[in-house]
């Protein structure tokens, strides 16, 4: 392995304060609030951080893709200081601020809308998605709503009800919301073809819900938790056709996709289609709970008065940091920077794939990549416990990987697109040990 310059263990993994305060946690936490990676942080900073042992990781989870500008960029973290010195809380609604004009204003323009483009804005990813559904039935005064197979959406009733991965989400926690209507998801490795996906939701208008009621059709340009799968460019053009040919609203969920992840701010932009409403999050203001919905003017401005809102919406110490958020992607060419990375480690995953038979396809856009592990290549079997091993071995040596896919066996890239050239080797090769570890045994 290459001289380790960044990850720094100085105890197991996990350590023994690390063990500590988990076994705490299990006395007065939730179960349900399991943890991925058994160490307790102390600090952060860039694509590292170091656990309360001492022990130094690199992370290739960025906050579940909240953390494209890095842990604690100092440019963001000095706007949360200098917005929490001046107020920390109105509600909007109450007492208006600039900040939320202004950051509005910043994310119109950058929005991929050719005309008038308005904004709102949430706290997490769930509530954005919950409120693109609320204006977009309050536009076209119908109420159902078309989701993708695979798609995840949140964790809210109408969410987890457009969410499509029964366990650990859904299972035991219905009824969902009414009015949901679901249809397969292009996908280029797994299928359908995208002829075939559009063909059933062509037909779900006929089998399942009459089209004239349909209100949004809401899906990932990439699907984040179903597996990076990279939605078609024949099957995006085709879902815009659907939603022209009978009045529906293509709502865009770029909660994760969003904010330069594919080398694009908006991953709807290497698409030649224009959405009707962006959902946006994560990234957006590196990890403060923010979430914003952009759309068409008439669109979003739809819903009546306060038919929308929330005592907590759109916080200005979070939209603070936002702005510094947009201010580090133009001026650190972190879009460059995504392309530039996902060129990189797509290079070495393709590598590993010849080496490797249980690594079944390599996908995703820009930074915004992914391996899929299986048992075999022709039937394509899932193998989610090779999945876990390879993330485990990983974590053991300083790096940290999340899974995804409606499988869970998929290895997922959600790097700080501030990552350094040696930082990523170095990440790189604990990768790739751990697959040798893992894949060979
Ligand atoms: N939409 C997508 C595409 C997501 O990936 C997520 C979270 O992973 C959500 C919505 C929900 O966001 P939140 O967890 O902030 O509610």
């Amino acid at each position: 392995m290459a001289a380790t310059r960044t990850i720094e263990l100085r105890t197991e993994v996990p350590g023994p304060r690390s063990r500590e305060i988990l076994a705490r946690k299990q006395r007065v936490v939730a179960d349900a609030l399991t943890v991925s990676l058994p160490v307790v942080i102390e600090e952060a900073r860039g694509a590292t951080f170091t656990d309360v042992d001492g022990n130094t990781f690199l992370d290739f989870s960025g906050g579940v893709g909240c953390l494209a500008v890095g842990h604690s960029h100092p440019r963001v973290v000095a706007a949360i200081e200098e917005q929490a010195r001046r107020f920390t809380h109105t509600d909007f609604t109450v007492v208006p601020y600039e900040v939320y004009v202004a950051l509005a204003e910043r994310l119109c323009a950058l929005a991929p809308f050719s005309g008038p483009a308005k904004a709102a804005f949430f706290n997490a990813g769930t509530e954005a998605v919950e409120n693109a559904i609320k204006l977009s039935r309050a536009y076209t005064k119908r109420p159902a709503v078309i989701a993708f197979e695979g798609a995840f959406h949140g964790r809210t009733l109408l969410s987890l009800s457009l969410t499509s991965k029964t366990h650990p989400y859904k299972a035991g926690l219905g009824p969902f919301a009414p009015e949901v209507y679901r249809v397969p998801f292009a996908n280029d490795y797994r299928g359908p073809d995208p002829r075939t996906a559009l063909e059933a939701l062509e037909r779900a208008l006929v089998t399942q819900v009459a089209a004239e009621t349909v209100a949004a059709i809401v899906l990932e340009p990439i699907q984040g938790e179903g597996g990076f799968v990279v939605a078609p460019r024949d099957f995006m053009a085709g879902v815009r056709r659907i939603c022209d040919d009978n009045g529906i609203v293509l709502v865009v969920d770029e909660v994760q996709t969003g904010f330069g992840r594919t080398g694009r701010m908006f991953a709807i932009e290497h698409y030649p289609v224009e959405p009707d409403i962006v959902v946006t999050a994560k990234s957006i203001a590196a990890g403060l709970p923010l979430s914003g919905v952009l759309g068409r003017a008439e669109v979003m401005d739809a819903a009546s008065d306060s038919a929308i809102g929330g005592t907590y919406v759109g916080n200005p110490v979070a939209q603070a940091a936002a702005l510094a958020v947009l201010d580090v992607i133009e001026e650190e060419g972190l879009l460059e920077r995504a392309v530039g990375l996902g060129e990189a480690i797509r290079a070495r995953m393709v590598g590993w794939q010849e080496r490797f038979e249980q690594i079944g396809d390599v996908r995703g856009l820009g930074a915004m990549l992914a391996i899929e592990l299986v048992h075999d290549r022709s039937t394509k079997d899932p193998a989610p416990e090779l999945a876990s091993a390879v993330v485990q071995h990983a974590a053991e040596n300083g790096l940290l990987l999340l899974t995804a896919g409606i499988y869970s066996n998929c290895i997922r890239v959600l790097v700080p697109l501030v990552i350094g050239d040696a930082e990523l080797d170095e990440a790189l090769e604990v990768w790739e040990h751990a697959l040798e570890h893992a894949l060979r045994a």
